[in-house]
């Protein structure tokens, strides 16, 4: 699986392998050394069951969503559909419109989830079986604070 490993200390992303990762990195944008535990089920792809930045067990899914993407089909479609309103051509304006935010929703039904770490927020993308439940407000910011002190932000 990828892993979108978070820095500690300035939240930069990076990615890696988690089949021939190290146990070590150093981040590329502050340069601080990260140490990584892989659990064997992770190197595997099988489960996200611990996660390798903060050795957490606590993780939830998302759908695997960029805003960017969203924007833009809406973005493109809206702009068409003005052209066509500017021609009082009003049917197709709102068809244009309707079928813009469609091609948003089916791309959001096809999304694949994510795995997030609550704790460092590292993600993991592959082919593992989700096992996490959907994301919950109040142990995020338990866990959250519990790293955050652990790592002396707080
Ligand atoms: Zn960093
Ligand atoms: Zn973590």
């Amino acid at each position: 699986m990828n892993v979108l490993a978070k820095c500690p200390q300035c939240d930069a992303g990076l990615p890696v392998e988690a089949s021939r990762a190290p146990e070590a990195i150093s981040c590329g944008n502050c340069g601080r050394a990260i140490s990584m535990t892989w659990s064997p089920a992770v190197r595997a792809d099988e489960i996200v069951d611990k996660c390798p930045v903060c050795a957490g067990g606590d993780f939830y899914v998302r759908k695997d969503f960029n805003p960017k993407i969203g924007l833009t089909i809406v973005i493109i479609g809206a702009s068409i559909s003005a052209v066509f309103y500017w021609f009082k051509r009003d049917f197709i304006a709102y068809s244009i419109l309707a079928a813009a935010t469609l091609i948003d929703l089916l791309i959001y039904g096809r999304l694949k989830e994510v795995t997030v770490c609550y704790r460092c927020h590292s993600e993991f993308r592959g082919a593992y079986k989700r096992t996490a439940a959907a994301f919950d407000l109040h142990t995020a910011d338990v866990l959250e604070v519990e790293y955050e002190r652990r790592i002396g932000r707080r």
